[in-house]
């Protein structure tokens, strides 16, 4: 009998399993049967966009970070490498808000390491304590064990309570829609200890890094981000496009049992009645729905149930250009939460990307949720759109009407990676294979957020799923 694997859960990260499962497979000349459960009506998972009146709408998320190299392969592997575009270069201007005024972030700035005296000295972003406590990081002798810790404690210890509030928090605990104070610095920002660690200071690891940073091709930087010219769904239709094998959608997986001996161990159930018997199952769910189908094994499960999820939404504003007060010239501002605000942040999406608006028009996208969010994140539609406009306006002046708006929400989506993140996704890999030889977790609540984390991710699931089930089927 034909070898079955069934992957649950059709986001990216399932997606990618999926795919690189068939590819692998077809290398090997092994005969495979492929089944993709998706609860969704549609693929794609948090990858969602929508297009209305020319403009190119992402409810989820808009790019993905380039230093991760495995988005961009997969991309171009399935034939997109002609729609890959980089953020504008006009657009590559952050900025923050501080006390109802949007400032510069100022130039040389990475992350929250200045790399550039000058514009750092000047900029009024930072008080004067702030940027001498910020300086002591040059003498701050590095922490030497290989503890986690949380960001913001990490971020106190080397820059100070100011770096962390003003830059710290928006821009890096903000990427992950998480408190910096629970954060885990290893399975979030890994790179910062090792370059605390390899350089006794962030300043003088950041500018040994610049240093040995590829040349600039054209005088231009390479874009940190990239996107689809035509929208992130593209990666998802091109994927699908791609995979052979069965397709299950708007199919739930509600049960998972395993059988004694024999070929195709496991008996699953799906929740319009149909049973599925798999040789190994990979669940590419959120992990608090794989905890729920795992609740046979209560310690697997309850080694599972601690990783957290947040509430976000997206906001998206279109407004006609000639309505439009602000001249939008960057990519848009984040927004401390000391600052009490709806939204977390603001991206100009039709000066980030090309192609997201007509020459007309303009589209704004407004980010809200998070730690303290999760109310506004749920809150009623015409209240969020009212709040939202209410602070564009004080913010940017904008008082133009939209022509439309569309909401995306995401409640209890996203993954929080607190401190011991990689011990307790460590453990749960080692239970898993041990009480459920066959079964697999992959997917953004383990090992990265990010799309390439997750495309990532997934191929490594298929890698482990094809090794089993050609050694122990
Ligand atoms: C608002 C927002 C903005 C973001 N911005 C960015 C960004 O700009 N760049 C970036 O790289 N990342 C971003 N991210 C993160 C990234 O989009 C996600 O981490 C990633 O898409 C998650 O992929 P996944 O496959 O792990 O999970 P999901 O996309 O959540 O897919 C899981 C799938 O499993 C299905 N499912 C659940 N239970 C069952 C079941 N029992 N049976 C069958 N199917 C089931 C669900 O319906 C879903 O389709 C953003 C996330 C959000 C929410």
């Amino acid at each position: 009998m034909t070898t079955h694997i069934v992957i649950a859960g059709g986001g990216i990260a399932g997606l990618s399993t999926a795919y690189a499962l068939q590819k692998q497979a077809e290398a090997a000349g092994l005969p495979l049967r492929l089944t993709l459960v998706e609860a969704d009506n549609r693929l794609g998972g948090k990858i969602a966009t929508r297009r209305r009146d020319g403009f190119v709408i992402e409810g989820g998320p808009d790019s993905f970070i380039t230093q991760k190299p495995e988005a961009a392969a997969l991309c171009r592997e399935l034939g997109l490498g002609d729609q890959l575009i980089g953020t504008n270069e006009a657009a590559r201007r952050v900025l923050i808000v501080q006390h109802r005024r949007l400032l510069e972030m100022p130039e040389g700035l990475r992350l929250v390491v200045p790399t550039r005296f000058w514009p750092f000295v000047v900029s009024p972003l930072i008080s004067w304590p702030g940027k001498l406590r910020m300086g002591l990081d040059l003498f701050i002798p590095p922490r030497r064990d290989d503890g986690d810790e949380s960001l913001a404690d990490f971020l106190r210890r080397r820059l100070g309570q100011e770096a962390l509030d003003k830059l710290g928090e928006p821009m890096m605990a903000g990427i992950h829609v998480a408190d910096a104070e629970r954060l885990s610095l290893l399975a979030t920002f890994p790179r910062f200890r090792k370059i605390e660690q390899e350089h006794g200071s962030l300043v003088r690891g950041m500018l040994a890094a610049q240093r040995k940073a590829p040349p600039l091709k054209n005088g231009k930087r390479p874009s940190i981000f990239m996107t689809l010219r035509d929208g992130l769904d593209g990666l998802v239709a091109a994927l699908e496009r791609a995979f052979h094998g069965e397709v299950l959608l708007g199919t739930q997986l509600t049960q998972l049992q395993r059988r004694p001996g024999g070929a195709a161990p496991f008996d699953l159930r799906c929740d319009d009645g149909r049973a599925l018997l798999a040789d190994a199952v990979i669940l590419a769910t959120p992990a608090r729905d794989s905890t729920r189908l795992l609740a046979p094994w209560p310690d697997l499960a309850t080694a599972l149930a601690p990783i957290r999820y947040l509430s976000t939404a997206t906001l998206s504003l279109a407004f006609s250009r000639a309505a439009f007060e602000h001249p939008l010239d960057g990519s848009g501002f984040v927004i401390p939460r000391k600052e009490r605000r709806t939204m977390l942040a603001c991206t100009w999406t039709s000066t980030k990307f090309a192609g997201r608006a007509p020459a007309d028009g303009v589209l704004l996208r407004a980010f809200i949720g998070g730690p303290d969010g999760e109310a506004a994140a749920l809150a009623d539609e015409a209240d969020l759109v009212a709040a939202i406009r209410e602070e564009l306006a004080e913010l940017m002046g904008v008082r133009a009407a939209p022509l439309f708006h569309e909401l995306f929400r995401w409640p209890h989506a996203n993954p929080q990676y607190d401190v011991g993140h990689l011990q307790r996704v460590d453990r749960i890999e080692q239970m898993a294979a041990e009480a459920l030889p066959g079964l697999f977790l992959t997917g953004s609540a383990y090992r990265g957020v990010g799309i390439p984390d997750c495309v990532a991710q997934g191929q490594r699931a298929a890698e482990k799923a094809l090794e089993y089930v050609v050694r122990d089927t």
